[in-house]
């Protein structure tokens, strides 16, 4: 066997060891990270080595170095932010493609990418029940799939107002302006500012009490001014999962002229649930949509995805003509429909989750994961002094702990609930974050990832319980 052959074998095997003692652990090992910033520093940093080292060696140091630097955001109990797992198949193709290191960016440079992507993005689809011609593109996250969708979008208005924003560029464009609710989320500001809109072009709607965009507003907004605007709805928010009302805004909307972009990171995954899907009714006439795969999906990071109704506005938004690069008439390039140029082979790992579980398996993942949910925050309530501020809808829900002295006031119960949050982490039995919710401080209870069970969930309660004690 040739020399680098073997190296790279042994160094697999090792990491292979590696993996599977973590995956093996999980249950055991406490969910948190304790190692310092200043020991992960100490223990990673030094020198650039000068010298070279035996792969192995470099293999065995990374794991050490890094003991209890990471979060256990792949075992079942992890409720932190919305961070899913990796579903066993989706890990294993993850591995393979970093084996096979293919540049997804084009079918020249990676034939079973491209279509492996091809055949993914019209599973998704078909799966989330959008619009089958949609075109699509696999990005790095709901992030970047907001600032593909959103590119297409301010192509395609500002080329209804008779402006090519490729030839001639933004500066002394007709406006566009930007109308979203007071809940979205912060990757949709971010992509506008990257897009060249800034606050000025932004107008921000109040939303009602269940978070949702209000009707009346945004037709009185509509009205108000008649510069072209995109309309920034909502899948699921973080803190409630509430879901814009779709049928009614979207409608509205487009009679309008707007384009409607909806950010669907993990929620537009509740299609696939017949006991869920209700809230998204008529998110499907909407002209593009954001959403990720290593949320719900359980897919590794990094993987999102957008979709565009408008395919021409898409491509032109994103493509690129280069002398050197060898597109392909009959096969879809990537580049096309993505800000990428060399980029990894995301495609293979959705394939595989999608060809793992199926239409069914999607399903029985979210109604489980939303029924696990409901249970966390159902029976922490009821223990002393837990008020849910949300019983989840979806598979959002959120828990206040209140301070039992008397007359305590708002600000008494917001320490209590970091108090009780920092506990549960410190314990490792589970993991959390804060957020804030109307004026008030909240455990986030987020379930997305595969692998939660009930017995994941009743570690979980009784965490909470004993942080209830240890945080006084
Ligand atoms: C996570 C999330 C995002 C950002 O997605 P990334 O994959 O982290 O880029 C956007 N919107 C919502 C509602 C989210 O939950």
């Amino acid at each position: 066997m040739k020399h680098a052959v073997r190296t790279s074998l042994d160094a697999l095997q090792l990491a292979h060891a590696h993996a599977a003692r973590w995956l093996e652990g999980l249950d055991d090992r406490p969910v948190n990270a304790d190692a310092s910033l200043t020991t992960l520093r100490a223990r990673l940093g030094g020198e650039l080595p000068a010298r070279p080292s035996d792969a192995r060696d470099v293999v065995n140091e990374l794991v050490r170095a890094t003991d209890r630097g990471h979060l256990g955001c792949a075992s079942g109990r992890f409720f932190a932010w919305v961070i899913g797992g990796a579903l066993p198949s989706a890990l294993a193709a993850d591995w393979l493609v970093s084996t096979w290191d293919q540049n997804a960016a084009l079918h020249a440079t990676a034939p079973a990418s491209a279509v492996v992507e091809e055949i993914a993005g019209a599973w998704l689809a078909e799966l989330l029940d959008l619009p089958r011609d949609a075109s699509f593109a696999f990005t790095t996250g709901c992030q970047l799939a907001h600032f593909t969708a959103l590119a297409a979008a301010r192509h395609a208005m500002l080329a209804k107002a008779g402006w090519d924003v490729r030839e001639r560029g933004l500066f002394g464009a007709p406006a566009v302006r930007v109308i979203t609710g007071a809940q979205r989320h912060g990757s949709i500001d971010r992509a506008l500012a990257f897009l060249g809109f800034g606050r000025a072009q932004t107008l921000t709607l109040p939303v009602d009490d269940d978070g949702r965009m209000i009707a009346a507003a945004l037709e009185e907004a509509l009205a108000k001014d008649a510069t072209p605007a995109i309309v920034v709805l909502g899948a699921a928010d973080l803190n409630v999962a509430a879901f814009d009302d779709f049928a009614t805004l979207i409608p509205l909307a487009k009679a309008a002229g707007a384009w409607v972009h909806v950010d669907g990171a993990f929620g537009l995954f509740a299609r696939a649930s017949r006991a869920h899907r209700a809230p998204l009714t008529g998110v499907e006439r909407g002209d593009s949509w954001a959403t990720d795969a290593h949320k719900w999906l359980n897919v590794p990071f990094d993987t999102g995805v957008a979709f565009v109704r408008d395919r021409a506005a898409h491509r032109a938004a994103m493509t690129i003509a280069a002398s050197y690069i060898a597109t392909s008439d009959d096969a879809r390039d990537p580049i096309d429909w993505t800000p990428e140029w060399s980029r990894r082979a995301r495609g293979f790992a959705i394939w595989a989750a999608l060809r793992e579980l199926g239409r069914e398996g999607v399903e029985a993942l979210v109604d489980r994961t939303c029924a696990h949910a409901r249970a966390i925050v159902e029976r922490a309530a009821e223990l002393p002094n837990v008020e849910a501020l949300h019983r989840p809808t979806l598979n959002q829900g959120l828990l206040r702990f209140l301070d039992p002295r008397p007359g305590a006031g708002e600000g008494v119960h917001d320490a209590r609930t970091e108090r009780v949050i920092a506990a549960v982490n410190a314990s490792g039995e589970a993991f959390f974050s804060p957020t804030s919710w109307r004026g008030r401080r909240a455990m986030r209870v987020s379930v997305v990832n595969w692998r939660t069970d009930e017995r994941d969930v009743e570690r979980a309660v009784a965490a909470i319980a004993r942080a209830l004690e240890d945080a006084r």
